[in-house]
């Protein structure tokens, strides 16, 4: 049985970080994947090793079990009798497989994890490209409404020069710096569903990451984040806000505009003798609920405002009431 070199087959030191080594592997699985090099046994045995040393070093368990092993690592397989392989690596069987038969994984590998160790796979597995997660901010006005916008963002793609696998007749790709991607600027418009709130997240469909062999993109998730308002304060789907109703109005009654995030407007009645302070419930007026039915509602505050710059005759007649009231006040005259 032979030892096999996760680190060496992947190109990675020892110590490779799990970001260095998921993208060693990327690189590697992009350049020997079948389907760039379509009849080629070379590429085909090399994605498959570049797979189980992926497979192992990507899970933190199977990494330590594997780097555990010392010097003598075939005496830890005494007890392991083998088993037939019906179809070795380079046998002339290509892309079907037969999963009783082949794992498509190494004997060595078998040995350390066990045949059970590996998930049913195909043999030349697609992988999906990661996902990518932007913050994003709204206005809560975009929030209350919903609505389309339109977002810059880099997106990472399979370098069209050489098509992904970083070298163009065997000489490192000069579009892509052999990184077998590249980095362009584009626009999407993103549906912005209304209600949404700190932290919601809008999947936007394959515009993640590429993917590996003809794998689907990952998606990309905005991660909302809603601007604080100058005029509403939010509480789930509440709204509060303050609205200013003079003290005539306060005292006598009347009516008072109360806006919306929307631009609307509303008339709320206010009844005589309203205290500064007093909330008015507007039922549904509030921020729609996500993905949801029905809307919160909507809290307007009564801050009364005092008449300011009084004439003689307005200072009197103040005077006045305060009298029949029997509250002292400091007279002008
Ligand atoms: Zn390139």
């Amino acid at each position: 049985m032979e030892y096999k070199d996760y680190y060496k087959i992947l190109g990675v030191a020892r110590g490779a970080s799990a970001d260095e080594i998921k993208k060693a592997f990327r690189k590697l699985a992009r350049k020997y994947h079948p389907d760039v090099n379509p009849g080629d046994r070379f590429a085909e045995e090399k994605f498959k090793e570049i797979n189980e040393a992926y497979e192992v070093l990507s899970d933190p368990e199977k990494r330590r079990k594997y780097d555990a092993l010392g010097p003598n690592w075939q005496d830890q397989f005494a007890g392991f009798s083998g088993f037939r392989r019906s179809y070795p690596y380079g046998s002339g069987r290509s892309s079907t497989l037969d999963f009783e038969s082949n794992s498509g994984f190494s004997d060595f590998f078998e040995a350390l994890f066990g045949r059970s160790a590996r998930t049913p796979r195909q043999e030349f597995r697609r992988r999906a490209g990661d996902n990518i997660e932007q913050p994003v901010e709204v206005t809560l006005r975009e929030a209350y409404t919903g609505g389309t916008r339109t977002f810059n963002i880099q997106s990472t793609e399979i370098c069209p020069v050489c098509q992904g696998i970083g070298e163009v007749h065997g000489r490192a790709c000069a579009t892509c710096g052999a990184q077998g991607t590249v980095v362009r600027s584009k626009k999407i418009q993103v549906k912005i569903p209304a209600g949404v709130d700190n932290g919601s997240r809008i999947r936007v469909a394959g515009e993640g990451q590429p993917g590996i062999g003809g794998g689907p993109r990952g998606d990309l998730y905005l991660i909302i984040s809603v601007k604080p308002d100058p005029v509403f304060e939010r509480r789930g789907d509440d709204l509060y806000l303050d609205i200013d109703v003079d003290l005539y109005k306060a005292l006598l009654g009347g009516e008072a505009l109360v806006p919306l995030p929307d631009g609307r407007k509303l008339m709320l009645t206010i009844p005589p003798e309203t205290q500064n302070g007093r909330l008015f419930r507007l039922a549904g007026k509030g921020m729609p609920r996500l993905r949801s039915e029905g809307q919160g509602n909507l809290y307007a505050r009564v801050r009364v405002v005092l008449p300011m710059h009084l004439t003689d005759e307005e200072r009197q007649l103040f005077e006045q009431l305060a009298r029949t009231r029997n509250v002292e006040v400091r007279s002008a005259t």
